[in-house]
């Protein structure tokens, strides 16, 4: 069975693609900054007879990022799939905007992106086989007020996705980014606070004023929906699916 790393994998959406995952059989390497992310890893795979190691590297540390793919490597054997899923998002207006935020969403969201797979690129490229797949966002496609950083970034990972699904193409790589609308996850509960300050409306107001207005379908999406499309891309059925940006925006981007 193959092997896969999910980055942010011990919350959220990231969570959602694991137990996915794990659910057919992939055996899982889980990275996020949970203080029980081992006990949650121990719980897929106990829950689903797989093997999971859990790495709580810090995504922003370019050196932490290439020691959890060789931990993938020594503890799971290979990486046949990476799943770039961590994100963090700061909202504000761009003169108050921190430098700090800036430049960890730039590091979190984007950087770690190229730097995760630099380091399993040799491997996948040997073996003629791998799956890479960005959790970008709507984001990645339109943008929003407020969100400087998180907009730059998720258009940054939009262009990595292609250069890697050109640079892939004759080794059997794909690499394709899912561009999900709002997914009602601990990310989003936290930005609805925030956009109520920002916005100064009340938290049900965020929600229908601003979150959903750019959804037509007026419905957060579903994990399950971004795990299925994952599980599908992860697939030797996608072998041709590659450099694309797919939404799961309920029609978002379809303005
Ligand atoms: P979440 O907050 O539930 O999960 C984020 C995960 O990233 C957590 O496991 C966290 O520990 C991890 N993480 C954050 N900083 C890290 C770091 N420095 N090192 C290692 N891990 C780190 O958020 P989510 O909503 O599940 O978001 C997952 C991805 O989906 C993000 O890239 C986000 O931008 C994207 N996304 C989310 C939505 C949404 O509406 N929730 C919409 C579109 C795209």
């Amino acid at each position: 069975m193959k092997n896969a790393i999910i980055t942010g994998g011990t919350s959220g959406i990231g969570l959602g693609i694991a137990t996915k995952f794990a659910s057919q059989g992939y055996n899982l390497l889980l990275n996020g900054l949970e203080k029980n992310g081992e006990e949650i890893t121990q719980e897929i795979a106990r829950e689903y007879g797989v093997r999971a190691v859990f790495s709580p590297a810090n995504l922003q540390q370019p050196e932490q990022i290439k020691r959890m793919v060789q931990q993938a490597e020594r503890e799971l054997g290979q990486v046949d799939v990476l799943v770039n899923n961590a994100g963090i998002q700061h909202v504000s207006p761009v003169e108050e905007f921190p430098e700090d935020r800036w430049d960890a969403i730039i590091a979190i969201n984007m950087s770690a992106t190229f730097h995760s797979a630099k380091a399993v690129w040799s491997g996948m490229k040997a073996r003629g086989f791998g799956r890479i797949i960005n959790i970008a966002s709507a984001h990645a496609l339109r943008a929003s007020e407020y969100k400087v950083a998180y907009v730059a970034a998720k258009h940054g990972v939009a262009g990595i996705t292609k250069v890697l699904a050109l640079e892939g193409a004759p080794y059997g790589i794909t690499c394709n980014a899912i561009c999900p609308g709002y997914v009602r996850t601990p990310l989003v509960e936290a930005q609805i606070a925030d956009q109520a300050r920002v916005h100064q409306m009340s938290e049900a107001e965020v929600i229908e004023k601003v979150m959903l207005k750019k959804q037509p379908v007026k419905q957060f999406v579903e994990v399950q929906a971004i795990a299925g499309l994952a599980l599908h891309l992860a697939s030797e059925a996608a072998s041709q699916l590659t450099g694309a940006l797919l939404p799961i925006d309920g029609g978002w981007s379809a303005q």
